[in-house]
């Protein structure tokens, strides 16, 4: 048990849940890095790991990293995650999802969950019979406020983008600027159609080839082979699939002046963020450049409690915020030499009251 707590990944987590419903064949983690700011809120991710160290290891990096996103968005959230091991079928049934909706609901409002890898918005509703401390749900009509946080996390990517853009390459458009983008799912998908509609050379790229070539299909866009899209010669590589590509390896093959996309946990291991400041690309934090997604959540959730519907208004207000925070992140880093995920991590760490 010692050696668990003394796992860099562990990092003060104030709760671990291991979940196991015997009947449903549930086994899910339930991680609460911090309540500081208020109830933890982030997603559940259903994932088929190849061992369940790895599922614990990917709960931990992604619920400390829901502190430091909400509390960067200004949100009055604290930062957790849940994982669901699914098996190597992806086997999903409305009995599983009730038990996991138990096990939030057990927790009494300090986690709140919502969509991420492998959950839908239909798995939220299925959730919400059995919790109120769930958020991502069906909202009424186009422009409301809450629902599905792909597109508002697209969105906030997509003014990132533009502000990377603008800070290493001095242009105020992303017309003509090349992005190669990795994952084409609800966030990667969302992003380049932005992009598309403002006039950017798009590669794409998916392991799932026909969806990557549908969408490039759509938007006039080239692909790329999954396994060639990091080393696509580009101004801006987006990284908008799973995390950890950043690597020693995943570095020295990339050929972009910026990486900027949605993927949680884009760096390895630390030190990552000063090899690519070390090779002259401007990095936009994940969790800064992402949080469009949890802003529409969180809101939506503080909104459903309070009795009224969230205010779509105040959810464009914070998504327009980001530019500037990635903006005041890059001009410490440029004027102490720091790099830009260290600079942010300070910020987030004073923020949670760990700094
Ligand atoms: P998704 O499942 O809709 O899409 C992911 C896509 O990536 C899929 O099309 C998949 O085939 C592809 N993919 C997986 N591995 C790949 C690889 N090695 N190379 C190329 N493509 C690969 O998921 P999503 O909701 O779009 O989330 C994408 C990333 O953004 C995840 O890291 C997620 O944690 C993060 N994120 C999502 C949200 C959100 O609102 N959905 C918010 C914040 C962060």
């Amino acid at each position: 048990m010692t050696a668990f707590w003394a796992e860099p990944d562990f990092d003060a987590h104030e709760c671990v849940q291991l979940v196991h419903d015997r009947a449903s064949g549930l086994t899910a983690i339930i991680a609460i890095h911090s309540t500081h700011c208020g109830p933890a809120a982030g997603g559940t991710r259903f994932w088929h790991y190849a061992d369940p160290a790895g599922a614990m290891r990917d709960a931990l990096r992604l619920s400390r990293g829901m502190s430091y996103k909400n509390a960067m968005a200004g949100l009055p959230m604290g930062g957790g995650k849940a994982v669901i091991l699914a098996d190597p079928a992806g086997t999903k049934t409305p009995a599983m999802l009730a038990a996991f909706g138990d096990a939030v609901e057990a927790l009494g409002g300090r986690y709140v969950t919502a969509e991420d890898v492998g959950i839908t918005e239909a798995d939220m509703v299925a959730v919400s019979q059995r919790t109120a401390h769930v958020s991502g749900l069906p909202v009424a009509g186009e422009g409301s406020a809450g629902g599905d946080p792909g597109p508002f996390t697209a969105m906030g990517i997509f003014l990132g983008i533009k502000a990377a853009v603008r800070h290493k390459l001095g242009k105020d458009s992303v017309a003509g600027v090349h992005v190669a983008l990795q994952g084409t799912g609800s966030v990667g998908g969302g992003v380049a159609r932005l992009l598309a509609q403002d006039g950017a050379k798009l590669t794409l790229a998916d392991i799932n080839a026909a969806r990557a070539a549908e969408l490039a299909r759509e938007l006039g866009a080239s692909v790329a082979a999954s396994d060639a899209i990091m080393s696509t010669a580009c101004d801006v590589f987006s990284p908008n699939a799973l995390g950890a590509i950043l690597d020693d390896e995943g570095i020295a093959r990339l050929d972009c002046a910026i990486v900027a996309g949605g993927a949680n946990n884009q760096l390895a291991k630390a030190g990552h963020g000063a090899q690519l400041s070390a090779r002259g690309i401007l990095y936009a934090p994940d969790y800064v450049i992402n949080a469009g997604g949890i802003i529409s959540v969180a809101l939506e959730y503080l909104a459903r409690r309070a009795g009224a519907p969230a205010d779509i208004n105040e959810v464009r207000k914070r998504l327009a915020q980001i530019p500037g925070r990635l903006e005041s992140i890059w001009q410490d880093s440029d004027a102490t030499g720091t790099s830009p995920d260290v600079v942010a991590d300070r910020m987030a760490q004073a923020l949670i009251g760990r700094g």
